[in-house]
């Protein structure tokens, strides 16, 4: 990378590039004593169960083991779907009012252990601590939500077109879902499915990714805890090798009626393919490609902002990041230079549990190669780096800014998930939403601008399921969350949500009089 970088960009690049040694990083480990809400074996019918094998979870910042996890294979999967199936027959049965007031004593548990909660999801997944207290937040804001929507789930009476007969419209739990999720929010990617599917009467089966199983499983203490019954919610860890035979099961056994999953795009597409054969009720949350636009009209400092706000959180992982800026020529040069300015006194690589990181490391090396290889394919086509383009140690990269970015670059075509912020300069406005929409995903996407005739037509016409308008963060648990095209199925919190755990019944009453 050197070789590409002028003199002036390599003294920048030591500016965002704090010293960040592995000895640095051992300080931090986990201490397990103090981790009260740390399990490791399955959770299944209300059990802690062992399989057969364990896998390791680890801490990525320093590659650490922090513990060693049952490794769920299909038995173990089967099992809690039958256990799930077996609890449905009575908690279909519970009333809204009983299942609010589970969903609301699992939030307040949620909110007394927040701290234990968050230094889980900082150990597995690697967040800043501040971060993991606002993913506890807005993970046991779902259930708050839920707890509360599970009491507004109404039929309909529809006017008949026949004197002697009635039209009711019932609404019911689809039966029991799988739920499976994703690392980068290893506890509120759960809380968001499982809050609708337990107000709506359905049971679970929650897989969570191999990477954060331990965030899963203090949720499932909680559950306990609160009182939800036995079989209601359960939890199969497993590692990356028994993936594929647990899904196997999780999405085509005829117990479950309907599949939930959050992830990669490629990945929902196989989970697609195997609820077809039995035609299971799907919701898809898949992958994002988020263009973010700054217009000539921008308040240039609010757009620095936000691109701080949606790019780097959770170190560039998140499926509603920004992955494509795109900035009109008139403001280029300013938000440019703002933005470099705001990465060099704002952020700071280290491990989550030191109060001053605000960017930990990406969540494997798999992920640090794929940010570094978009790097290194945007320079070889002719883009400069600004800021960073490296990675430290492990799987940590130095926050990146580049220009001179051209639409045929990967970093451009695919989404990154990592701390990337790539700038495309465009001229009109119908350019810039040729650019956005030309994405085989639509999940969110941002615009910066003070024309309020411009802010209407391209809210319109971008193609996404999420907009923020002068906003760089969007999701809260009374909006819906969800994409078009290749970024899934079905929408997530919000009033609409546990639609997507019911079926509408149609019941016609007749010959009323005779
Ligand atoms: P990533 O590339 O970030 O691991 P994935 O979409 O593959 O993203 O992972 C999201 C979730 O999907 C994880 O829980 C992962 O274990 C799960 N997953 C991956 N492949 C399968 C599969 N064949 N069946 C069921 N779950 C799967």
């Amino acid at each position: 990378m050197s070789a590409v970088c002028a003199p002036r960009t390599r003294r920048l690049l030591r500016l965002v590039a704090p010293r960040l040694t592995a000895a640095m990083l051992r300080n931090y480990s986990l201490d397990v004593s103090a981790a009260p809400l740390l399990r490791t074996q399955g959770y299944v019918d209300g059990r802690w169960v062992s399989a057969a094998s364990v896998f390791p979870v680890l801490d990525p910042a320093t590659g650490q083991e922090i513990a060693r996890v049952s490794d769920c294979g299909p038995a173990e999967a089967k099992q809690a779907v039958d256990a799930a199936y077996k609890a449905f027959e009575s908690w279909k049965r519970s009333t809204a009012k009983e299942r609010s007031v589970l969903l609301r004593k699992w939030f307040d548990l949620m909110t007394l252990h927040k701290e234990d909660l968050a230094k889980l999801i900082t150990f597995e997944c690697g967040k800043p601590m501040k971060e993991s207290l606002g993913e506890i937040t807005y993970s046991a804001s779902f259930l708050e939500w839920f707890s509360e929507e599970a009491r507004r789930v109404y039929g309909d009476i529809v006017p008949s077109p026949v004197r002697d007969r009635k039209i009711f419209l019932l609404k019911q739990p689809v039966g029991v879902a799988s739920i499976i999720t994703p690392w980068n929010f290893p506890s509120a990617m759960i809380t968001r499915k499982v809050g609708a599917a337990l107000a709506a009467g359905c049971t679970v089966v929650v897989k969570p990714a191999e990477d954060t199983p331990l965030s899963a499983l203090a949720l499932a203490e909680l559950a306990e805890q609160a009182g939800i019954p036995a079989g209601v919610f359960n939890v199969v860890p497993c590692s990356r090798e028994k993936t594929p035979a647990v899904g196997q099961v999780l999405c085509t056994d005829p117990l479950v009626g309907k599949i939930s999953f959050t992830g990669s795009t490629a990945t929902g597409k196989v989970l697609l393919k195997m609820a077809a054969d039995t035609v299971k009720k799907v919701s898809m949350e898949l992958g994002g490609h988020a263009p973010f636009i700054v217009f000539d009209s921008a308040d240039v400092d609010r757009a620095v902002a936000g691109a701080m706000a949606s790019k780097f959180r959770n170190s560039g992982q998140t499926c509603v990041c920004s992955n494509r800026f795109l900035v009109q020529s008139g403001i280029y040069e300013r938000f440019v230079d703002k933005l470099g300015q705001a990465m060099d006194a704002e952020l700071r690589l280290g491990h989550g549990s030191d109060p001053q990181t605000t960017q930990g490391p990406l969540i494997n090396s798999r992920a640090a190669d794929k940010v570094l290889q978009q790097v290194s394919d945007a320079v070889s086509r002719g883009a400069t780096v600004l800021r960073g383009g490296k990675r430290l140690h492990g799987s940590f990269v130095e926050p990146t800014l580049l220009v001179d970015v051209s639409t045929d670059m990967l970093c451009t075509r695919e989404e990154t998930f990592g701390p990337l912020v790539p700038v495309i300069r465009f001229e009109t406005e119908q350019e810039a939403l040729a650019v956005a929409n030309s994405a085989n995903v639509g999940l969110a996407g941002y615009f910066f601008s003070q024309d309020v005739s411009q802010i209407w037509r391209v809210a319109e016409d971008l193609e996404v399921g999420m907009v923020g308008v002068n906003e760089g963060i969007v999701s809260s648990a009374e909006a819906p969350f969800g994409g078009v095209k290749e970024s899934g199925l079905g929408r997530e919190g919000s009033k609409y949500g546990i639609d997507e755990y019911l079926e509408v019944k149609y019941m016609c009453l007749g010959n009323l009089n005779p």
